[in-house]
């Protein structure tokens, strides 16, 4: 299969804890398989714990360059991942979010914790901003993310938010959708126009 024309790296955020329901690590081996077969190459927090440890493995089972960003001070708890193609270890939580931004071409939420939510926020406020111009996706499994797409939906009924940009982001839960969800993406108009 060709590479997914315009997304070579996609990064992917997702929980450094493994969730209580094998779900969860299904959907994230499935999005990865379905990733390299398109020819794509894995960004991700460069740790072998949870679902990020499951993601890296999978992907290099498949085959797929993978390559981790990891703070110096986080290499023993999230057990940096020995394994893979690059790893890359950065002094702040700050370098390690825009460093993974700046390698992707698209940016991927799977089930997570705090930490993926704040990664997820951050990418996809800078693309309402038109800080950048590449997809966010979120991956549902087992209604996951229903709380966080309803209090989105709230925002936008409330008028706190524009139905464009919500509008804007990818949300999947069959992961066979997922290159071509981020293939075919269009950025709406940024918030302030730029
Ligand atoms: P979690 O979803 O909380 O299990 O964390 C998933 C990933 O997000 C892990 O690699 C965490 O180190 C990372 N993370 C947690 N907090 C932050 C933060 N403030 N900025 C960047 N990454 C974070």
């Amino acid at each position: 299969m060709t590479a997914v024309a315009g997304v070579r790296r996609v990064a992917l955020y997702l929980g450094s804890a493994s969730g209580n329901s094998p779900e969860y690590r299904d959907i994230t081996v499935e999005v990865v398989r379905q990733l390299a077969a398109a020819g794509c190459e894995m960004v991700y927090g460069g740790g072998s714990v949870g679902l990020m440890g499951v993601a890296a493995d999978a992907a290099l089972e498949a085959g797929m360059p993978v390559h981790g960003v990891i703070t110096r001070a986080l290499m023993d708890g999230e057990t940096g991942h020995t394994g893979l193609t690059s790893l890359e270890i950065v002094e702040s939580m700050t370098e390690r979010k825009d460093r993974m931004a700046s390698l992707a071409d698209a940016m991927v939420a799977l089930p997570g914790g705090i930490g993926t939510l704040e990664e997820f926020f951050e990418v996809w406020t800078a693309q309402v901003l038109g800080i950048h111009r590449k997809p966010v996706a979120l991956v549902d499994v087992d209604d996951y993310w229903s709380p966080l797409t309803a209090m989105v939906d709230q925002m936008v009924d409330r008028g706190f938010f524009a139905a464009q940009h919500r509008d804007a982001l990818i949300r999947v839960s069959d992961p066979a959708l997922l290159p071509a969800a981020l293939d075919q993406w269009v950025p709406a108009a940024a918030k302030w126009g730029r």
